[in-house]
């Protein structure tokens, strides 16, 4: 079965692709994640980057409007101051403040001039803008137990305005009444809305006190929306979460401003090619795995194909070394038999001549055979030669030398690099052992089984073959059954 594990112990090259394969896959999900890590950072970055600019215009922009507004009020009671209400000034008023509304950069709801006693005495547009009495009934009260002649800031609750006051003096110094410049809420949220903060992400504009003034997107119950607006918490737990917010606050009006943009419009992008970049590695990583096992398999398929091969072909070898021997071997003795005997002749002729070696042949025939097989039978017969085979293959020792069954009763054997001497030695040691062997031979004239032997030696002529040789050593036997046998005979 394949599998990670199994292949790491495993023989390579199996093993090394497995580990190439392992560090691969660490390799690409470390990077993929570094690289989105650092994407998601920047991306964080470049979003609170964003949330600071929306904030510092935000707060540029209402600072702007309400020293305009502030300027316009300033103005107007300086005018009350200076030439009062009453008759024709009080006319001049009127136009001042339709003139001043009209030509404002900032619209203005309204602008109002009220006495003493809070009665309106001048109104542009003429009766009252909306919120009007709102902003002008806390106007009043503020500015009437205070002397400071500062601009003051109300977002009157679901007046839908904001309001810049300024004190207005009698000429003892006593309260005489305020000048109040009404700006619609809407004029910051059109603002807020141009800076598009993003589905999730919002503009708002709060007084230093928490009292909510403008926001984008209005918020349902809150500032804005034109119901009563308490104190908008800006940071609760859950938008914390979502928004990277940036909170300013101004140092010249008592305000602040809070931008934020939503995490998950920030991050969309980031989220759609993290998504893609991982189903593009998962993939890659998929088709890596399934093309190095493929790969595995195979090696494992030809391996075991290799083994199989290997061994079928040991096993034939096997069978045709033993083929071989059988084909070369006699059965009745298991000495080497004639053919063997006539291969191994030429080889050994071709050698010795050129090599200049000399080479022997003894030439064996067991005497009165045909005797043996007449008293005994040929089944002892057998036997009988069986028994000289031994004596043969315990005498002939050099790895060179070859005991061969030349045919019936008769044997031979040829001795590579050898003299005469050495050759007539073996056969005389040949002829001793079967006689040593003690087998009855009633028929013979000696009683026991023996041997004759003929040797013959030759330095053989290049291109000669080996049919001198065995001419030769023949004779040599001839001789030796006409000595009367048992015994050696040289050539
Ligand atoms: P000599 O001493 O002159 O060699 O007498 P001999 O009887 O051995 O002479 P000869 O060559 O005439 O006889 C060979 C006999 O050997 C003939 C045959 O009956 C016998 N013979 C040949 N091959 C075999 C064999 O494989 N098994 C048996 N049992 N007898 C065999
Ligand atoms: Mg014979
Ligand atoms: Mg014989």
């Amino acid at each position: 079965m394949l599998s990670i594990p199994s292949l790491l112990r495993g023989r390579s090259p199996a093993r090394a692709i497995c580990w190439l394969l392992l560090a691969d896959f660490v390799f690409c999900i470390g990077f993929a994640i570094w690289s989105r890590t650092l994407a998601y950072d920047s991306q964080i970055q470049e979003s609170t980057a964003a949330s600071r600019a929306m904030a510092s215009a935000a707060l540029h922009h209402a600072e702007s409007t309400l020293d305009t507004a502030g300027w316009i009020v300033a103005g107007v009671v300086d005018r009350v101051e200076a030439d009062g209400t009453a008759g024709t000034a009080g006319a001049a008023l009127q136009r001042l403040l339709q003139a001043r509304a009209r030509e404002s950069s900032v619209p203005l709801a309204g602008l109002y001039v009220i006495d003493d006693a809070g009665r309106l005495v001048a109104a542009a547009p003429e009766g009252a803008g909306p919120g009007a009495a709102d902003a002008v009934r806390d106007a009043a009260a503020y500015h009437r137990v205070r002397p400071e002649r500062d601009a003051h800031l109300e977002a009157p609750a679901g007046a839908q305005v904001v309001a810049v006051s300024r004190r207005i003096d009698g000429p003892d110094g006593r309260y005489a009444g305020v000048a109040v410049a009404t700006i619609p809420v809407r004029y910051f949220q059109d603002q807020y809305r141009r800076m598009a903060p993003g589905p999730h992400g919002l503009v708002a504009l709060t007084l230093a006190n928490g009292t909510p003034v403008a926001r984008f997107p209005a918020q349902a119950g809150r500032a804005g929306d034109g119901t009563h607006a308490a104190a908008i918490r800006l940071k609760t737990k859950e938008t914390e979460a979502e928004r990277l917010h940036t909170t300013l606050g101004s140092a010249r009006f008592p305000l602040a401003v809070d931008a934020a943009v939503g995490k998950d419009d920030v991050l969309a992008d980031w989220r759609r090619v993290t998504w893609q970049e991982s189903v593009a590695l998962a993939g890659e990583m998929i088709g890596v795995y399934l093309v190095c096992f493929w790969v595995i398999a195979q090696m494992r398929v030809r391996e075991r194909l290799e083994r199989t091969l290997r061994s079928t072909q040991e096993a034939l070898e096997k069978q045709n070394a033993a083929l071989a021997r059988l084909a070369d071997t006699d059965g009745l003795t298991g000495l080497s038999n004639r053919r063997h005997l006539d291969e191994r002749m030429v080889r050994e002729v071709a050698r010795a001549a050129r090599e200049g070696t000399p080479l022997s042949l003894i030439m064996i025939d067991v005497d009165f055979f045909k005797r043996y097989n007449d008293t005994y039978g040929h089944a002892a017969g057998d036997d009988c030669l069986r028994m000289v085979a031994r004596v043969l293959a315990a005498t002939v020792n050099r790895p060179a030398d070859l005991a061969a069954r030349f045919g019936g009763e008769e044997f031979a054997v040829l001795l590579p690099n050898t003299a005469q001497d050495g050759a007539r030695s073996i056969a005389e040691a040949i002829c001793a052992g079967v006689r040593g062997a003690g087998m009855a031979h009633a028929a013979s004239d000696l009683g026991f089984v023996t041997i004759s032997a003929g040797v013959a030696t030759v330095v053989p002529a290049p291109g000669s073959d080996g049919r001198a040789l065995v001419e030769a050593a023949d004779a040599a036997l001839y001789e030796a059954k006409e000595g009367g046998r048992n015994g050696v005979r040289a050539h």
